[in-house]
């Protein structure tokens, strides 16, 4: 009997779960994709009305997997068959990833990688899509602690909602995991608790943008104070390592050479020298909670003033090396604006060549990747990064994927995404505030002189409206009428009812940004 049971393919089975269901007047969505045997036991993904559920399928004389799933509903299959219907909640989630390795993130150490950030938690298996045609390694969880904070969601409800789609869309080629901008090391506890595998360091409150601008004098001044003890070094050692000291960085017919002053060298110093302790402290922090060390690191200098000099990434770069901080990946702030949602705005070729130097003293000094944050949308320097570093980026995109998802609200339900406009514009002043955007209110046409047809251009293809819409996503996903979400459940629903067109409107438009890049 054991052989017969065995032998019934698993389709056979889940058609019959669909047909038991039906007779009882439930209808479901099945995810094909998700349906996958182990220890003879079916496993696979359902929608029922907006809730997604795992069920699970078995023989009678097997327990085993199914034990350990906490579930809602069981019943009967047939003489020899049980089934099992599971909520999607943390504990299960847990259980998935213990059966399914493919549901964990992984260490992804030099692989260049697309990150998508996804801050509804629907947007995953779009992102799964492009990245398949591809071939790209994807960081499908990348949030920064700001953006958990501003959209209500835990590091584990991120993970989760990851886990969830990967198993969902039946994708085993692994990905990573990118707790981004961590300041503290309580932000490190609380991702890794979580399970994030990749953590990007942001010591920006350390950084003294002030440096670039101060005379000499002032700079000795500073120069004296900067934690020498935290860096493993002191004043004299300091001044004998680098001052004087040329390095000539060159790659086949590109070279350059970049000499340390005592005026550069104290200014670089000034400008970084105690973001640097700070990495070592929540590097050791890291090294604590990692026994085996197997993490990514990346660091992020990216929301500084002014752009990063080669100059002061060949420091950081020797600074961190002489303190034995390996690194996979560091986050510059390039020449150019990379305002939110829009293209690149600046000299494209200046942004080459000042990548082509960046690049080489990556290699040269680590080697680690160059990580591009506010990447999405710059489609006009996807092309130079691909022809210089294709194989050495790591592209971060995130709130491209929740304008991507507005879209669908305009096409399918017009009142709701006008209320969402209403509420955008009227959050944006006090929302911008952590962002470098160019657009003014004055530039967004108010919404009643817009008709149905006309909204998605007028908001979602034209900068000023896409840069309303992306600042002000905390806004209007966190926002409470008692214990009731006024927009957040509205937009799910919207994307649940079209989630096939949902899915491959982000792919299609995550695509875009692979093509050039990688
Ligand atoms: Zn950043």
């Amino acid at each position: 009997m054991k052989r017969k049971d065995e032998s019934v393919p698993s389709l056979n089975m889940v058609a019959r779960f669909k047909k038991l269901l039906k007779e009882k007047d439930r209808e479901i969505k099945i995810y094909r994709k998700s349906i996958i045997k182990k220890n003879r036991t079916i496993f696979f993904l359902i929608r029922e009305g907006y809730e997604k559920k795992l069920v699970l399928l078995y023989p009678n004389d097997v327990e085993g997997v199914s034990a350990n799933f906490i579930s809602e509903e069981e019943g009967k299959l047939g003489g020899f068959w049980n089934y099992k219907i599971c909520p999607c909640n943390r504990e299960n989630a847990n259980e998935l990833r213990k059966n399914f390795p493919f549901t964990r993130p992984r260490v992804i150490g030099l692989t260049p990688a697309i990150g998508c950030g996804d801050r509804i938690g629907l947007a995953t298996p779009g992102h799964i899509r492009a990245v398949r045609k591809f071939n790209v390694f994807p960081v499908l969880a990348q949030q920064s602690i700001r953006e958990m904070t501003r959209t209500a969601r835990t590091p584990r409800d991120v993970l989760d909602d990851v886990s969830w789609s990967v198993f969902q869309e039946g994708y085993k080629k692994g990905f990573a995991s990118d707790a981004d901008h961590l300041k503290t090391e309580e932000d490190i506890k609380s991702t890794f608790e979580a399970g994030f595998t990749m953590y990007t360091l942001d010591p920006s409150s350390f950084v003294d943008d002030e440096a670039d601008k101060d005379d000499l004098k002032t700079l000795k001044e500073k120069f004296e104070r900067i934690p020498w003890f935290d860096l493993n070094c002191d004043k004299e050692k300091f001044l004998d390592m680098y001052l004087g000291k040329e390095f000539i960085i060159e790659d086949g017919d590109n070279s350059f050479k970049i000499s340390f002053t005592e005026e550069n060298l104290i200014r670089a110093a000034v400008k970084y020298s105690a973001a640097i302790a700070h990495i070592l402290r929540l590097k050791r922090f890291l090294d604590r909670l990692f026994k085996d060390k197997k993490y990514d690191l990346e660091v992020s200098i990216d929301e500084t003033e002014s752009p990063t000099k080669p100059l002061e990434h060949l420091f950081i770069a020797l600074e961190l090396k002489r303190l034995h901080i390996n690194i996979q990946g560091l986050a510059l702030r390039f020449v150019g604006l990379f305002e939110k949602a829009v293209d690149y705005i600046g000299d494209l070729k200046e942004f080459e060549e000042t990548l082509r130097k960046h690049v080489l003293i990556a290699k040269k000094f680590g080697p680690y990747k160059l990580s591009i944050h506010s990447g999405s949308d710059k489609f006009s320097i996807y092309p130079i990064l691909g022809k210089i570093a294709g194989d050495m980026i790591h592209l971060k995109t995130a709130g491209t994927s929740y304008l991507e998802s507005l879209r669908i609200i305009a096409r399918h339900d017009p009142e709701l995404f006008k209320e969402i406009i209403q509420y955008s514009i009227k959050c944006f002043e006090k929302d911008r505030a952590s962002y470098h955007i160019s657009t003014k209110l004055s530039m967004v046409p108010s919404v009643e002189k817009v008709s149905d047809e006309e909204l998605e251009k007028v908001y979602l293809d034209r900068n000023p409206g896409r840069q309303v819409l992306h600042v002000t996503f905390g806004s209007i996903l966190t926002l409470k009428k008692g214990e009731k979400w006024i927009f957040r459940d509205r937009i799910r629903k919207v994307l649940l009812d079209n989630e096939e067109e949902y899915y491959e409107t982000i792919s299609k438009h995550i695509e875009r940004h692979i093509r050039g890049t990688f």
